[in-house]
């Protein structure tokens, strides 16, 4: 059976913040910086090469540091000029890179997670400290999982080290494929017995709610902390809420998925310009959470064993399922072959062409018999969109 990494980052705050902490954070962004500066002056894009030709300067300068803060600053400076040419080469980055975060990369050298102690062991200028963290419930599930990376990350609401952990996870053969697609109210899933299952989310009211929340507090409170901080508590609230809606869906269409072993979702990194997620879904946040939505796909499935392959997005919900012809709106949301006259609601020709892609994408001949059985003829309507969930639990 093929195996594939799962990753996931668990933050881990800080029950009291140490002291040298300021400074930490101020020697390591100016080595950053100063990184980024000799890479972009000397077009440094090498990790390997910008260790070398400035490690032995800063270890002149910072001696008391561990030198494994050298190497990350190296990594993350590496990292943040390769972002910056990227953009600049789109024309969206001006002028040089520069770094003001509060955030530390820490590798298995500078720090030392301790589960049994609720500490973590980190390496500082003064030896090694041990911090006390919060614990939380959802540290347990990372128990049998392995340490990699962290990130020691000052935000207004503590100092927290976000650990980056993984697993490896047995991964088996799909027999077939569910197409799951993804709308701003709507979660449609064509199975592979023919059937369609659309589970409404109520993600466009919850957006709404509190856009017009966010407007009423914008329009009271003209400037001030007060206004930023209800912003701020809304804006937190509003993705708490999301992502617990993200978990459950993701729970209930695994679960569907799990006795065919395979998921199939759109590839939405290469669609930036796309008609559907832009004009229509009124752009970047959908896009970001449908993202989000898909990674919690991915990594659930993951563990589960099941699939998960990406397929081509384009034209998904223009093309007739049946017989590849163009289809035309017919009403509410509805589209018709003028080749073959089927005739679908838009969510259902999205997840029916998602899913066959998938199959293409894999080998495997669509078979004619593959098309859905319960139907009227070749039209769907929305009374045979089977089971209509309008809770996710
Ligand atoms: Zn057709």
């Amino acid at each position: 059976m093929p195996s594939e990494t799962i990753k996931l980052t668990a933050k881990f705050k800080l029950k009291t913040i140490p002291d040298g902490l300021d400074k930490l954070f101020s020697t390591y962004r100016g080595i950053v910086n100063f990184l980024i500066t000799y890479a972009f002056e000397n077009n440094v894009t090498s990790f390997y090469r910008l260790k070398k030709e400035t490690y032995k300067g800063l270890r002149k300068e910072y001696p008391e540091l561990p030198s494994h803060y050298l190497y990350t600053a190296c990594q993350m400076a590496t990292a943040i000029f390769k972002g910056y040419r990227k953009r600049k080469r789109k024309g969206k980055a001006k002028g040089k890179p520069v770094f003001k975060k509060e955030v530390i990369m820490l590798d298995d050298h500078l720090f030392k997670l301790d589960s049994e102690n609720k500490t973590i062991k980190l390496s500082t200028p003064n030896g090694r400290i041990s911090l006390e963290f919060c614990p939380a419930k959802y540290h347990e599930k990372f128990k049998d999982w392995k340490v990699g990376q962290a990130w020691l990350v000052r935000t207004p609401k503590g100092v927290f080290v976000n650990v980056v952990f993984s697993k490896e996870v047995k991964v088996r053969e799909p027999s077939a494929f569910v197409g799951v697609d993804l709308n701003e109210n709507n979660v449609t899933l064509s199975l592979p017995n023919g059937e369609f299952v659309q589970i409404i989310t109520h993600e466009r009211e919850i957006r709404t709610g509190y856009y017009v929340k966010r407007r009423r507090i914008q329009r009271k409170l003209r400037t001030g902390r007060k206004r930023k901080e209800l912003l701020e508590k809304y804006g937190e609230r509003e993705r708490n809420r999301l992502n617990d809606l993200y978990h459950k869906l993701a729970n209930k269409i695994v679960k569907l998925a799990e006795k065919y072993g395979g998921i199939a979702l759109e590839d939405l990194t290469e669609i930036r310009d796309s008609i559907k997620y832009s004009a229509e879904m009124n752009g970047r946040l959908h896009r970001w959470s449908f993202r989000k939505l898909q990674s919690i796909i991915e990594y659930k499935a993951k563990l589960r064993g099941v699939r998960v392959v990406f397929v081509n997005p384009a034209h998904t919900s223009s093309l007739c399922p049946v017989c590849g012809g163009k289809l035309s709106p017919n009403g509410h949301r509805i589209l018709k072959c003028l080749n073959c006259r089927f005739e679908a609601d838009r969510d259902v020709v999205g997840s029916w062409n998602i899913r066959l892609r998938a199959l293409r994408m894999w080998g495997v001949p669509v078979p004619p018999e593959g098309q859905p059985m319960k139907m009227g003829g070749w039209k769907v309507s929305r009374n045979d969109v089977y089971g209509l969930y309008t809770s996710y639990g």
